[in-house]
C-alpha cells in the first residue's frame, strides 16, 4: 500500500513531497514548498529545511529539540506563488500534540522565487 503524505494532502508521499524531499525535484509553487517543509518538519529533516530557507534569514543551524511533533496541517489561503510568479504568501494552520498538551501555529508565510527555487522567507504569526 502507498504512504500518504506526511503533509496531509492526500496524495501518496510519492506524488507529493517525496520527491521534493529526496532532492529529486524543486516545487513548483510556494505550497509546494511549504507543503514540503511540513513534511520536512515530521520526518525531522533539518538539512531540507534549511536547503530551502532564503539565505537572507536562513538560521546557521536548527536544533531538532525545537521541533514539535506536529500532527495536523491546514492550508488556509494562497496568494500568488504560482509558476512565474516572483513571491508568494500561504496562510496555514499547524498543529501539534505532545501528550496532553496541543499547541497551535497559525502563520502567513512568504516565500520568494531565486534561482529556479522557491525558497521560505518568513512567517507572520496570525
Ligand atoms: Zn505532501
Amino acid at each position: 500500500m502507498e504512504k500518504n503524505c506526511y503533509c496531509q494532502s492526500g496524495l501518496p508521499l510519492a506524488d507529493c513531497c517525496g520527491p521534493l524531499l529526496a532532492g529529486e525535484t524543486h516545487a513548483a509553487t510556494a505550497e509546494a514548498l511549504m507543503r514540503s517543509r511540513f513534511s520536512a518538519n515530521v520526518v525531522r529533516d533539518c538539512e531540507y529545511l534549511l536547503k530551502t530557507w532564503h539565505p537572507d534569514t536562513r538560521p546557521k543551524s536548527m536544533n531538532l529539540q525545537t521541533i514539535p511533533p506536529w500532527c495536523s496541517l491546514t492550508v488556509l489561503s494562497s496568494r500568488e506563488g504560482q509558476p512565474g510568479d516572483s513571491s508568494g504568501m500561504v496562510e496555514f494552520r499547524a498543529v501539534w500534540r505532545q501528550g496532553v498538551e496541543i499547541g497551535v501555529l497559525h502563520e502567513k508565510s512568504r516565500f520568494v522565487h531565486a534561482d529556479g527555487c522557491w525558497y521560505y522567507l518568513d512567517g507572520i504569526l496570525m
